[in-house]
């Protein structure tokens, strides 16, 4: 599966921890990430991303783009709800092409830990059905 994370400023620290506590499942997956946060993870965890550009730079565009052309299976996206970003429109835009696509995607970390623990039970397999090149 190809996983995408994405953490806002305020939560890259909580986005380290996560992927520190489910290194193991996440280590068995294709990951990419903007690049601050596939940084800071990678560094903590060792896990092998992809790393894009920073999202201030189109970096969420970039993993937008690969949303729409249904690459991306999961997408963890911890968003900081309480500052307005230059690039919120982008953020909407990306989580719209998620419903478009039925991409599944946490926007917290509560349903991080829902959706990580249904990827470990390959409850998102059937994602490898619709897109067989995967
Ligand atoms: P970053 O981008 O991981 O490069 O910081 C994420 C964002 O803030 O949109």
């Amino acid at each position: 599966m190809n996983v995408a994370l994405i953490a806002h400023d305020a939560k890259k620290e909580l986005m380290v921890q996560f992927c520190i506590a489910y290194c193991g499942i996440l280590s068995r997956h294709n990951l990419c990430a903007t690049g601050t946060t596939g940084k800071l993870v990678a560094e903590a965890t060792g896990l092998n991303i992809t790393r894009y550009m920073s999202g201030s730079q189109g970096g969420d565009q970039q993993i937008t783009a690969r949303i729409s052309c249904n690459e991306i299976d999961l997408l963890l996206f911890f968003r900081d709800p309480l500052t307005v970003k230059a690039n919120e429109p982008n953020d909407m835009d990306m989580l719209r092409l998620c419903d478009i696509r039925g991409i599944p995607v946490a926007t917290n970390i509560a349903t991080a830990e829902v959706l990580i623990h249904g990827l470990e039970r390959g409850d998102l397999d059937w994602r490898n059905i619709v897109n067989p090149t995967e």
